[in-house]
């Protein structure tokens, strides 16, 4: 398809999943190599497996924060934080626990399922903790219990705040990009399908066919990074490898 112009959109929404940051070398969740595939999510993923064996729960966690740490944004990351860098009313609703897009410079990213990168505890007051090394103090200085990754795990509800930014940036936008999801993840999966009703240009990036791909006027069956040189290139930095 034609490259599109930004300035043509008024409000652009960059709805994004793990098949973003495969590029970036983080597995999926799902398909081949995707990380349910090796582990049972039901004893590391939930909060019944947390409850019953929280270092267990924390071991996994922590290998997926070094991987993560390790990571380097791909050039899709880049490519949409400088289109939020040139284009303010972008938002960047995100699936994804990594960190990538802010890694890549994005200064505003909606995390619909929270960030590996914060830890939270019940007790009251405990503050929420943001954490800049890749291993975290397991307990709560405030009351000596386990903390938990502040992340969605299966069964947990999602947290109102950002589900409501979600919701607003995709009731005012006349631009959706989906890129790298498998639109099975509910409420999540939900969110850009008001974007289609509207009427919004509506693009899919992936390389498979998806639960919701029938809700895309245009669907690009590639990777990301190639997606976006072709579809934004003046955004593109250079480089032609995926990632
Ligand atoms: P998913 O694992 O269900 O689906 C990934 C999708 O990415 C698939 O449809 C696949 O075809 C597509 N894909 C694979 N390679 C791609 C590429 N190079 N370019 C574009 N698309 C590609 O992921 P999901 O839909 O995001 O939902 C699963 C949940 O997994 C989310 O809640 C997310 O938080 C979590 N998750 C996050 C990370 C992360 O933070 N990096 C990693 C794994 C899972």
């Amino acid at each position: 398809m034609n490259p599109l112009e930004l300035d043509d959109y008024q409000h652009i929404v960059f709805f994004t999943g793990a098949g973003l940051s495969a590029e970036a070398g983080i597995p999926t969740y799902r398909g081949a190599g995707g990380t349910w595939a090796k582990y049972d999510y039901r004893a590391y993923a939930c909060q019944r497996a947390f409850d019953g064996d929280p270092a267990k729960v924390w071991d996994f966690h922590d290998e997926r924060r070094l991987r993560m740490a390790s990571a380097e944004p791909a050039a899709a990351h880049r490519m949409i934080a400088a289109a939020q860098a040139t284009h303010p009313s972008v938002a960047i609703i995100t699936q994804n626990i990594d960190g990538l897009h802010q890694r890549a410079g994005a200064h505003h990213v909606i995390e619909l399922h929270g960030s590996i990168w914060r830890v939270r505890c019940r007790c009251p007051g405990a503050p929420q903790v943001n954490l800049e090394a890749p291993i975290a103090e397991r307990l709560c200085p405030t009351c000596g219990v386990w903390r938990r990754p502040d992340i969605v795990w299966f069964e947990d509800p999602l947290q109102p705040a950002p589900i409501q930014q979600g919701i607003d940036a995709i009731a005012a936008c006349d631009l959706l990009i989906s890129i790298g999801t498998s639109g099975v993840v509910y409420p999540a999966a939900e969110l850009p399908r008001a974007a289609a009703q509207r009427g919004a240009r509506c693009i899919e990036i992936n390389p498979e066919p998806t639960a919701v791909s029938e809700w895309y006027d245009t669907h690009l069956r590639t990777g990301a990074s190639d997606a976006l040189r072709s579809l934004l290139p003046d955004l593109a930095t250079g480089g032609t490898t995926p990632g």
